[in-house]
């Protein structure tokens, strides 16, 4: 036993430390608490300095012959737990002991879009980044910052959206209504007038609809088909990655395209459903109601003969 160790000895002792506490307090281990005791191994000059605070003594005091106490201010050590990362953000040490988050920055282009989120168990989070305290209530700030920008933004557009489609279906409607009215006088057979009456309600839905998704840019039909696009080609993921600038630009072009080919479609079924309307209108509800008519009079034409007689 030399003297560094004798005095780490007695100093632990008068501070009532156990090994186990004292190498806790240091973030070592009680074996080698023991060690440094026997003199088998040196402690660096950085744990001598922090066990003279613990002790509250002197450093020089450690490595005396014979230990003069000799007492300093005392500091209070706090002890900051084992490092187990640095913050990916800002750089700044992070101790077990330390509120921390566990996660990952997403980046978006255009504006900065950060997520995090908070774990505390460093055992189940591996693989991921660590950030400091502060910089974990930054980017949550910044996220609530984000999608309250986000939602106003929407919030906008909809009411945006829902004045521009009630403006269209009444042009939409209006307009049908109007050649329907034409039809009725310049016609000879205002059937005609009455189809392009029906006609004018599918066309001021879709006058609305169109607007209405245009504003509100809602294109969850492209992104249904999208997404049956995706599973179709297998490697269109690798392809469309939403991280490049790149990406993004093919994965816009890809969606408006099928916008214009939902679109497309949409109005084709439309245009189906408004000649089936039609020929309802034309054929089948009016010849129902001359087959009834004419019933109607052979009845009553009956019941005349069977008064007559
Ligand atoms: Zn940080």
């Amino acid at each position: 036993m030399n003297n560094l160790g004798k005095n780490i000895h007695y100093y632990r002792n008068k501070k009532g430390l156990t090994s186990e506490q004292l190498g806790r307090l240091l973030s070592v281990s009680s074996d080698l608490i023991l060690l440094w005791e026997k003199g088998e191994r040196l402690p660096s000059e950085e744990m001598l300095d922090k066990m003279a605070t613990i002790f509250g003594i002197e450093t020089d005091a450690l490595k005396q012959e014979n230990a003069k106490e000799k007492v300093t201010q005392i500091r209070v050590y706090k002890p900051r737990g084992k490092l187990i990362g640095v913050c990916a953000r800002c750089g700044k040490s992070i101790y077990a002991n330390d509120k921390y988050g566990i996660g990952s920055v997403r980046k978006t282009t255009g504006h900065r879009q950060e997520q995090i989120q908070y774990h505390y168990d460093p055992s189940e989070n591996e693989g991921y980044d660590y950030f400091c305290e502060d910089c974990c209530q930054e980017i949550v700030s910044l996220n609530q910052l984000h999608h309250e920008e986000k939602y106003h933004k929407m919030e906008r557009r909809l009411s945006k959206a829902r004045i521009g489609g009630v403006i269209a279906s009444i042009v939409g409607l209006g307009s049908g209504l109007l050649i329907a009215f034409l039809l009725y006088f310049l016609t000879t057979d205002p059937r005609i007038a009455y189809v392009c009456a029906a006609a004018s309600l599918v066309l001021g839905y879709y006058a609305f609809s169109l607007v209405y998704t245009l504003i509100i840019r809602s294109d969850w039909i492209a992104k249904t088909i999208y997404g049956f696009a995706k599973m179709g080609y297998k490697s269109f993921p690798r392809h469309v990655s939403e991280r490049d600038a790149q990406g993004v630009l093919k994965n816009f072009f890809i969606a408006f395209l099928f916008y214009i080919a939902t679109y497309l479609a949409v109005s084709i079924v439309l245009a189906v459903l408004t000649v089936i309307l039609g020929m309802i209108s034309m054929f089948s509800w009016p010849s129902a109601k001359l087959k009834h008519l004419r019933k109607m009079e052979e009845m009553e034409a009956q019941l005349y003969g069977q008064k007559a007689q």
